[in-house]
């Protein structure tokens, strides 16, 4: 049989009355409405791309035709009393983030992409380390940007500054005198795991080590306490679960006990303390605020602004259980038949150290996947053999998750 045509009614095939309960119980249930989701596809991606929230349509409508469009230039101002510059957008998105990553709003800056914003976290970092600690280090197998832009810094440093590449498991052992820092993602973009953030903080902060976290696949999945966790710096994305768009601004977070200390790489006149002093020499802003480099990107952060609102009336602890829950019953329903189809799950079972995906390897990852996109269920394959289905508690629903499940198995029945 051909294999789209075994998925051809996957977001109407029946669902049992459990699953249909379980959606009648969700308090998140709600939110679903608020996105745009396309007819005839269950959408498992959210975790690379989130989805389209109507907020932001509207949004965007508005900045581009009233904002950009009639009022121009004096939108930089316009509305500053409220609040509803454009100046302001950047530190309005960056209070908004702040709640979902346990931080202050002055600790949080808004701008750039997650790239460059781990570039301007670890030289902060390097910067307000002891001169005798120039290692840093990090995961071996972390995301390739992390790794990328942790080698362009200290190359670019020079003076004995050496990236150290260990496993995530290994950390906690090589924090010794040399290290200055320590970069990892806390849930891992393959397997889904998710690193103790609070546990491997306490262990650096205990050696003299800083932590640099990369929420790229946390924020907006779960809640994070980055200070309860006496975090130093962090890093995380506004396209993934904040549902900001493609290329949407990313954030950064430093601890307000490094604001005075830490250097800004980056020093652009948006981070200046008076921007339209337009002074010689940069004197940093208040707080995480100096960390924004240029001309915020106002499209994309209106776009950013908008979709938070999703997250202002959600419980992020409801969030989080829902989401364990989702990732749950998939595991559940393909377990039975996960040996037969060649299946093997990498996502840990143990709840606390899942993220909110569940990825399997199978030997013709890459093809299946295909199929299963080409049939309406959009996951995605990560090299060299990896089936990555992500979970989105805000719009994603159990029925989803059924179908997805039986459509997995069907699609992997059909090619056998
Ligand atoms: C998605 C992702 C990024 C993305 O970085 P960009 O600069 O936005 O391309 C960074 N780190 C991790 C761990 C990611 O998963």
């Amino acid at each position: 049989m051909p294999t789209q045509t075994v998925l051809a009614d996957l977001t109407t095939l029946p669902v049992p009355a459990d699953v249909l309960a379980l959606d009648a119980r969700d308090p998140l249930a709600h939110k679903r409405d608020e996105f745009l989701l396309p007819d005839g596809v269950i959408y498992l991606d959210g975790n690379s791309l989130g989805a389209l929230s109507r907020r932001v349509v509207q949004r965007v409508r508005h900045v581009t035709e009233e904002e950009w469009g009639r009022a121009l230039i004096g939108s930089w101002t316009l509305g500053a009393q409220e609040g509803r510059d454009w100046m302001a957008l950047p530190d309005r998105v960056a209070a908004k983030i702040a709640r979902l990553i346990g931080a202050q709003p002055d600790e949080v800056a808004v701008g750039d992409s997650t790239s460059v914003n781990t570039f301007k976290v670890l030289a902060a970092a390097l910067g307000v380390a002891a001169p005798e600690r120039r290692v840093l280090l990090t995961d071996a197998d972390n995301f390739p940007t992390d790794l990328y832009v942790a080698q362009g810094l200290t190359a670019l440093l020079g003076g004995g500054y050496e990236l150290r590449r260990v496993p995530a498991d290994e950390v906690a052992a090589h924090l010794r005198p040399d290290v200055a820092a320590v970069l990892l993602t806390q849930v891992d973009y393959r397997t889904g795991r998710c690193l103790d953030l609070a546990a491997i903080s306490a262990q650096a902060r205990a050696a003299g080590v800083l932590t640099i976290w990369d929420l790229a696949h946390s924020a907006g999945a779960f809640p994070v306490d980055l200070n309860g966790a006496g975090a130093d710096f962090a890093v995380g994305c506004g396209y993934k679960y904040l549902n900001g768009g493609p290329g949407a601004p990313a954030f950064l977070f430093a601890a307000r006990r490094w604001h005075a200390a830490a250097p800004v790489a980056l020093s652009g006149w948006m981070g200046h303390a008076d921007p339209f002093e337009m002074a010689r020499d940069y004197v940093p802003a208040p707080g995480a605020r100096r960390f924004v480099t240029g001309t915020p990107m106002v499209l994309s952060l209106s776009a950013l602004d908008a979709a938070l609102d999703a997250f202002a009336d959600v419980d992020l602890h409801a969030l989080r259980v829902k989401s364990l829950a989702l990732t749950d019953m998939f595991m559940a329903l393909l377990d039975p038949v996960a040996e037969r189809l060649a299946l093997t799950l990498v996502t840990p079972r143990e709840p606390a150290q899942r993220g909110s995906q569940v990825s399997y390897r199978h030997p013709q990852a890459r093809e299946v996947m295909a199929d299963l996109i080409a049939a309406g269920l959009v996951g995605d394959f990560r090299t060299p053999d990896i089936l990555r289905f992500g979970f989105t508690p805000l719009y994603h629903s159990f029925a989803d998750v059924y179908r997805a499940a039986r459509g997995v198995q069907a699609m992997l029945e059909a090619r056998a």
